[in-house]
């Protein structure tokens, strides 16, 4: 199966051709060049559209162009675009206080990216650590999951198992143990009196969706709490609607310490990353201690407004539970037929694709020239995180061409 980029393609495959010449070869993009899109449907340089199933890796929970996202970007664009933190701008209150309100937490630290926030986690637990349980000085550690994603530093990759984020980048920083995830004895097994916390996403989402088994969640609130280390959630990619409640912890009724938050919060137009917490933990850091020039930015603060404002309705989440429905039902439905297994939770799911049939690669560029653009992952998975503004008519005919992909490859065998 190869995608079909034809004669009538003929400026998406010069663009493709030069931008991959020119750029590091750190991402393996489909041969397909996006000049714009709407809603749940972009359109490429040549004209055709596609289907978005992928959403930014859910940084576009909202879709692309969202009305009244793309207002309050230009509003502010026209007003203020940076102060920096050395003075305040009059949008960082609103931000950070309904922010924090979302959350149920007292207070917000606004970075940029993903990785800045799940970092900013990292330092403020050791401090609290060193500070207020006291655990001796620069032997502090942190239990994290086997298959876990957090971002590209170095800090971070070096706790990860993957060995394309992992290997080759070394020497990496200490301090930090690896359980598998979903496996509570294993987190209890790992901590001990300098363990400052526990870093995990609550739903591995570059993992393929993984879900942790029933209970797990709950557990490790409760464990944390009893053995007096943090939870730090990266909720980056699960979080902010896409798993049909405002965070996946919510799906165990669970506060985490810490929410590690990213991706959606820029609503798709603006890098908006945080880390939210109560006083007692972010109260930790002191003026000089950390901080970002662009973090908390006016443009990034009124954006993130907006979305927060979007799931303080909690419009989004109820229709990503109510499509996830769907998306569940006609997935299952594949299950034996060129998929082996399917993981879902509201608008996001991980379907292992049979390997007799195909690559996961294989998979998306079928569908991307039936006009459908997904990703995988980690070979045989596709993820699957639609906008969660889609039409239902659109995620069906979407799903079906997911369905016709993989009976047409399985009925070839
Ligand atoms: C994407 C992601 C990150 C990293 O975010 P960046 O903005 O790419 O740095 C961290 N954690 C999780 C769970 C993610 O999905």
């Amino acid at each position: 199966m190869t995608a079909v980029v034809s004669g009538t393609q003929q400026r998406s495959s010069e663009l493709f051709q030069r931008a991959e010449s020119r750029t590091a070869r750190n991402y393996k993009p489909l041969p397909v060049v996006i000049e714009h899109a709407e809603g749940a449907w972009m359109t490429d340089v040549d004209g055709t559209r596609y289907l978005d199933l992928l959403a930014g890796y859910s940084a576009l929970n909202f879709g692309h162009g969202h009305p009244g996202l793309l207002r309050t970007a230009h509003e502010q664009l026209d007003k203020l675009t940076l102060t920096s933190r050395a003075f305040v701008h009059d949008q960082f209150a609103d931000f950070c206080s309904e922010l924090g309100d979302l959350c149920g937490k007292d207070l917000v630290l606004p970075m940029n990216t993903g990785a800045e926030a799940v970092e900013t986690a990292i330092k403020v637990m050791r401090k609290w650590g060193y500070e207020i349980k006291g655990v001796t000085p620069n032997e502090a550690n942190i239990v994290v999951a086997g298959g876990n994603f957090h971002g590209r530093t170095t800090t971070i990759v070096g706790f990860s198992d993957d060995p394309d984020a992992h290997n080759g980048f070394g020497p990496f920083a200490p301090g930090f143990r690896l359980v598998p995830f979903g496996d509570l004895d294993a987190v209890s097994a790992a901590i001990d009196e300098n363990t400052v916390g526990v870093l995990m996403e609550p739903i591995q989402g570059e993992g393929g969706v993984v879900l942790p088994p029933d209970g797990f969640l709950e557990g490790l609130r409760r464990l944390c709490t009893e053995r007096n280390v943090l939870w730090a959630a990266d909720e980056i990619q699960a979080g902010l609607g896409r798993t049909g409640k405002t965070f996946a912890c919510d799906h165990e009724g669970v506060v985490p310490d810490l929410y590690v938050l990213g991706k959606a919060l820029g609503g798709g137009i603006v890098p908006v990353s945080a880390v939210v917490a109560d006083r007692e933990i972010l109260g930790v850091l002191r003026p000089g201690q950390h901080g970002s020039t662009f973090g908390g930015n006016p443009l990034a603060c009124a954006v993130g407004l907006e979305v927060v404002r979007m799931l303080a309705t909690n419009q989004h989440q109820e229709r990503a539970a109510e499509l996830g429905v769907m998306m569940r039902e006609r997935l299952e439905a594949l299950v034996g037929n060129g998929v082996v297994a399917v993981r879902t939770r509201g608008l996001w799911a991980g379907v292992d694709i049979d390997p007799a049939i195909g690559t996961g690669r294989e998979i998306c560029e079928a569908l991307m020239a039936r006009g459908v653009l997904a990703k995988d992952t980690h070979g045989s998975t596709i993820r699957l995180a639609p906008p969660l503004v889609i039409e239902a008519d659109d995620l069906a005919w979407g799903l079906d061409q997911l369905a016709e992909v993989v009976h047409g490859a399985s009925d070839q065998d």
